[in-house]
Order: C-alpha cells, then sequence, then structure tokens
C-alpha cells in the first residue's frame, strides 16, 4: 500500500511511525496541484494541508484513493462535493490546537490593543529613541471592551473563556448553535449579524468559510460598526473583504486590523492596505498586526495533528471505520 503526503512536510517520522508498518509513505512537497507526479493514481490515502487545492481534476487522479485527509480544521481547499460523488471520503482533524489558535487570536488582540509590535519595533530600529511610550498611540483597555465572536464553536468558545478573563463583556452570533450557550456562560447572543456589528468595540471571527461566510465582513456591513472599532481574524482570510478593511481604515472607523489569514495567501502586497502596511504609511502606524496563518502552530499541536491524520490514513488503508 502507498501513502502520500501531498504537500509541504519536509519529513514523514511521525506519519512513517503510524502507517509504515502497512504500507510505503511518501512526501511530495508540492505547493501547486499542477506540480503533482502521474504516481498518484497509485496511492490509497492521501493527506494535504490548506495549501494545495485539491479541485475536481486533481480527485479524477486519484484513482486508488480510499480517502482525502486534510491535515486541519476546515475542508474549503477540497471540491468535497465531487469527491463525494467519486466516493472518497474527506475527513479533517477538527480537535487539535483549538486552544493554540485562541491563544492566537486573543495574542493578536492584546498585541494590537497594547501596541506591543509597535513598541518592540521601534527599540530594536532605535535604542535611544525607541524607548518612548508614545502617548499619542491609540492604546486601549480591554476591561470593560464588548467583544463580538462570530461562530460560537470550538475556538470561538474558547476565545470567549479568555475574553472574559480579561473583563470582557462576550456577544455572539452563530445561527447553528444550539439554545442555552448564553445562559449556561452568561454572555449574550444575538440573533443577526446587523444586530452584532453596532455593539462591539472588538470583533473576532471564528466561523468556517462556506458559501454564507465569504465575503460576510463587506463594505456594507462595516459601515454599520462603532467607530474606532478593532477586528481580528483567525478564521479565514476570504470571510473579509480585504477592500472593505482598506476602506475603513482610511476613515479610521475601524482602527484595528489584526489577522492571521488574508483573501490571497501569501498575500497579494499591491494591495493597497498591504502596501501601506509595508510602507510603514504615517496614517496605518501600528494599526495592523499580520501573522502568515501561523495560529494552528505549535510544536504540540503541529505533532498531535499529524499523528491524528495518519491514523485516519491508516484506517482507510486497512479498511477500518474512519474515526
Ligand atoms: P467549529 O466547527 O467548532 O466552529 C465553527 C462555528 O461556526 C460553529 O459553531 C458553526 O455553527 C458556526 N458557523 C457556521 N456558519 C456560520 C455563519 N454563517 N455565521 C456564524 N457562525 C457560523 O470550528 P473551530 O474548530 O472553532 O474552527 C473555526 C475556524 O477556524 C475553522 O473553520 C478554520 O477556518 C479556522 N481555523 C484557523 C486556524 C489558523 O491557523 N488560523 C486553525 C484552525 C482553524
Amino acid at each position: 500500500m502507498k501513502f502520500g503526503i501531498l504537500d509541504y512536510l519536509t519529513e514523514s517520522s511521525i506519519e512513517q511511525a503510524v502507517i509504515g508498518t502497512v504500507g510505503k509513505v511518501s512526501c511530495y512537497q508540492c505547493r501547486y496541484v499542477n506540480e503533482l507526479p502521474s504516481d498518484i493514481s497509485e496511492l490509497t490515502a492521501v493527506m494535504a494541508w490548506h495549501y494545495l487545492k485539491i479541485d475536481s481534476q486533481t480527485i479524477d487522479r486519484l484513482s486508488s484513493c480510499r480517502v482525502i485527509v486534510r491535515v486541519g480544521v476546515g475542508i474549503d481547499n477540497v471540491d468535497v462535493e465531487y469527491a463525494g460523488k467519486v466516493g472518497i471520503p474527506v475527513v479533517h482533524i477538527p480537535d487539535y490546537g483549538t486552544n493554540d489558535v485562541a491563544d492566537h487570536a486573543f495574542g493578536l488582540l492584546l498585541t494590537i490593543a497594547r501596541k506591543i509590535h509597535y513598541y518592540n519595533e521601534n527599540i530594536q530600529n532605535n535604542p535611544v529613541q525607541g524607548w518612548n511610550p508614545n502617548i499619542s498611540l491609540p492604546v486601549f483597555r480591554l476591561t470593560g471592551k464588548v467583544i463580538g465572536i462570530i461562530g460560537f464553536g470550538r475556538i470561538g468558545m474558547s476565545m470567549a473563556a479568555r475574553a472574559k478573563a480579561f473583563g470582557m463583556n462576550v456577544v455572539f452570533y452563530d445561527p447553528y448553535k444550539a439554545d442555552g450557550y448564553d445562559k449556561m456562560l452568561q454572555i449574550k447572543r444575538v440573533e443577526t449579524l446587523d444586530e452584532l456589528i453596532p455593539q462591539v468595540d472588538v470583533l473576532s471571527i471564528h466561523a468556517p468559510l462556506t458559501s454564507e461566510t465569504r465575503g460576510m465582513i463587506s463594505k456594507d456591513i462595516l459601515a454599520k460598526a462603532k467607530r474606532g472599532f478593532t477586528l481580528i481574524n483567525t478564521a479565514r482570510g476570504e470571510i473579509v473583504s480585504l477592500d472593505a478593511v482598506y476602506e475603513s481604515m482610511q476613515k479610521g472607523d475601524m482602527m484595528h486590523f489584526a489577522a492571521d489569514v488574508l483573501e490571497q495567501e501569501p498575500p497579494a502586497h499591491d494591495h493597497p492596505l498591504l502596501k501601506a502596511y509595508h510602507d510603514k504609511e504615517p496614517w496605518l502606524d501600528g494599526r495592523v498586526v499580520l501573522t502568515p496563518h501561523a495560529g494552528f502552530y505549535a510544536e504540540e499541536t503541529r505533532r498531535e495533528m499529524r499523528q491524528k491524520a495518519a491514523i485516519q490514513m491508516l484506517h482507510a488503508g486497512i479498511g477500518q471505520p474512519l474515526t
């Protein structure tokens, strides 16, 4: 039996340890599906991170495949409908790194609220003049502020716990969540996005990318936000229109934007917002923090996630039900 790790892992020791006794594990290290060689047709099971867009043509090439394992949360990079039609199940690893992503989202919020990135960079660039608290910066207090959470699943709930511990007031919007969480956690629930947006100081996104959430944070939605609010996105870049963020930040309506994910990854640096960020234009000083889709990452999580993905491939290989 042959198992394939389609994208960029550089070694396969963890996967070898789990499935090496039943078959051969190959690492393809591809960034784009057109780099995949013809022998992928022999693979019994494959795993891929979020970079590779596994479209219907690629699925057709996986003619011996019994399962596609998405290493991570979210299956938006796989044509799941087509895979279903040709009888290949697609699984992801939903229960890894929940607290790591919430830590990252809250870390982005703390960084931008306290301007930690700005001070650090100033001191590095100029040890003497950089030692200056710059009281004209929009540093703000978290205690007492309202945080709105879109998507109250694993990560959204973990984010809410952190926000509560910092004395923030939590409101969430999730049309698919069962009743009762607001009472149980003593927080507020709203039924619509329109109701949520005007009342929040901070908005944090934790919903999956679906046809409903794609482009959800649009110019029209941002026009309803409180002046001076902060947007945090660690979910998927395509949920937030970068054009809308740029327009809102230029007007000063959105004060801060901190994101681990962008509409295009790696980002298109010719976008006016990213250009202003790279060129350190004074009007944007310290108002944007970006990280390179790293929210999931911790040494422990990476190991855990790869082990769980390899177990799914093993199950498909030996004909056991997927977990
Ligand atoms: P989850 O499935 O536990 O929670 C998602 C929640 O969003 C669910 O409660 C669901 O009801 C809700 N939801 C669905 N559609 C919605 C809509 N239209 N409006 C509002 N809420 C909606 O998922 P999770 O584990 O909490 O992960 C959330 C997302 O975080 C993932 O889908 C993934 O895109 C992203 N993520 C990012 C990283 C990273 O490295 N930055 C890592 C892991 C996950």
